[in-house]
């Protein structure tokens, strides 16, 4: 059967940034159309991304903490893992949240269509379903299609030994030895899973650090401390091949300090993604593709079609969903007529490893790079006395100033909880707020927030006691 339908507004992809922007735009009257090709709304974030990775995560850190805790006299026998059980947990986490969303889709009357959708015209889309060719005429239209993990070439990928993070977040089974090809943010936290899962884990990177995107003085103790549980870290390594054999993956590697090739049960990889922008039929509405596969869009975000926005990962980077969903929402205001642009300072960026890294605003590689003259004061965790009641005395926080003005221009957290502990830094930098302002600021004792008021208490020079 071939149904047409109009909508004032139609979404494609129903990630964070697509189910807001769709959200939102029915919040303030307009009638939503959202094309999602999988039964499950969410996209990668909910499915395939932030939220099972997180609650594996979770798992990894209540196992690695009963065994840290021998040190302070407490032991626990070796964990059992049922792996189908946890499994079936984490799908349970998932589905909580595709559930509610879907409800919270039907309470504002947002019209799901589920099929892969693609331009035919500036104003018309056609969606593939399974009861045939659906066709959506639109005013306006929102793309958030998302992105892919990205590929390598010279790897086996039919072989079922190799996982992009989609297949490493199912959990079928726990490999004995595998490798991570990528020391970003996405392959290290699998790392995190599947070593407190048991297995024997090494990191293939071709940068000199772990996630490149940080400042080195925050990726190190985290470095150091994977050195001491993984089987190996390569930094500055390539690999160059990888065969498959009976009794396991050959890996070549290539570098200055490549070793030799091993054997793995299973490879991991987590080379970054590629934004989706080719497979929409784009060109058919006129919409401008770049050659990565971004679709460029001003601070409104409008592509150069004045009526088509894109949001999200396809809009460009950071590919992160808090990015996705501020995005969604200012593309629904702007199409309700709203007068908003892009504003936002800053985008935080956290690594939930263990420990965690996260960092917002300026870092000092972007600062030196921009000549910008900046003051930093650190606090290291092994003065707080929050840290070492908790036995992590590994962390330390960061504030980065200007000069002049003395106002907050970045921040750097590494150690438990720094992706939480992050946020009061980013509202700083929102509100101009100055080394003082925070200094001043009465911080509860004794926690970890604690840390960001003695950095500013550093920066102050009023700092008195360094073990608090
Ligand atoms: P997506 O979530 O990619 O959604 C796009 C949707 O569009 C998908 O559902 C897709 O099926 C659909 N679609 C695409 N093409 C079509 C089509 N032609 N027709 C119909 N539907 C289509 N970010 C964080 O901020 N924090 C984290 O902790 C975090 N952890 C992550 C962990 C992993 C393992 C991965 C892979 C990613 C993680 N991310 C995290 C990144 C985050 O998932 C993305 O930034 C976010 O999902 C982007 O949202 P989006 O709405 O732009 O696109």
């Amino acid at each position: 059967t071939r149904g047409t339908v109009h909508a004032e507004v139609v979404v494609l992809g129903a990630g964070p940034g697509g189910y807001t922007a769709a959200f939102r735009a029915a919040d303030l009257g307009k009638q939503v159309v959202l094309i999602e090709r999988y039964p499950t709304l969410g996209g990668v974030c909910l499915n395939v991304g932030c939220i099972p990775s997180k609650a594996l995560l979770h798992v990894a850190k209540v196992i690695t903490e009963t065994k840290e805790i021998e040190q302070q006299g407490i032991v626990f026998s070796k964990p059992q893992v049922t792996i189908d059980k946890l499994r079936t947990w984490k799908e349970s986490v998932v589905g909580k949240l595709t559930k509610g969303l879907a409800a919270l889709a039907k309470q504002r009357k947002v019209e799901i269509i589920q099929g892969a959708g693609k331009f035919v015209s500036p104003n018309m889309m056609e969606v593939d379903t399974a009861d045939g060719i659906k066709t959506v005429s639109f005013d306006h239209c929102i793309i958030a299609a998302g992105s892919t993990a990205a590929r390598i070439p010279g790897v086996p990928y039919d072989d079922t030994r190799m996982m992009d993070s989609t297949d490493a977040l199912r959990l079928l089974d726990i490999p004995k030895r595998m490798l991570v090809i990528g020391g970003g943010i996405i392959g290290l936290e699998m790392a995190t899973v599947y070593d407190a899962l048991g297995s024997q884990i090494s990191i293939v990177e071709q940068m000199d650090q772990l996630i490149p995107g940080a400042d080195n003085d925050l990726v190190k103790p985290l470095y150091q401390h994977l050195l001491k549980r993984y089987e190996a870290i390569y930094l500055g390594t390539k690999v160059s091949k990888i065969e498959a054999e009976e009794k396991g993956l050959n890996v070549v590697f290539e570098g200055d300090h490549a070793p030799e090739p091993q054997l793995y049960d299973r490879i991991l990889i987590a080379v970054g993604r590629r934004p989706n922008g080719k497979m929409i039929g784009a060109e058919h509405a006129n919409v401008h593709v770049n050659e990565r596969g971004f679709i460029p869009v001003d601070m409104q975000m409008r592509t150069n079609i004045p009526h088509i926005f894109a949001i999200g990962d396809i809009a460009g980077e950071p590919m992160l969903a808090h990015k996705a969903t501020y995005e969604g929402k200012l593309a629904a205001e702007v199409i309700a007529g709203h007068k908003v642009a892009f504003d936002a300072r800053t985008i935080p960026s956290v690594a939930y490893t263990d420990p965690e890294i996260a960092w917002m605003g300026l870092t000092e590689v972007e600062a030196k790079k921009q000549g910008i003259e900046y003051e930093k004061a650190t606090f290291p965790w092994a003065a707080s006395g929050r840290a070492i009641a908790m036995g992590r005395e590994e962390g330390f926080t960061k504030l980065l100033l200007d000069k002049n003005s003395r106002q907050i221009l970045g921040a750097g957290i590494i150690g438990a909880h720094a992706g939480e502990l992050i946020a009061e830094t980013v509202l700083a930098l929102e509100m101009g707020v100055d080394a003082q302002d925070i200094s001043l600021t009465i911080h509860p004792h004794p926690t970890l927030s604690e840390t960001i008021f003695f950095s500013a208490e550093i920066a102050e020079n009023t700092i008195t006691d360094l073990y608090m």
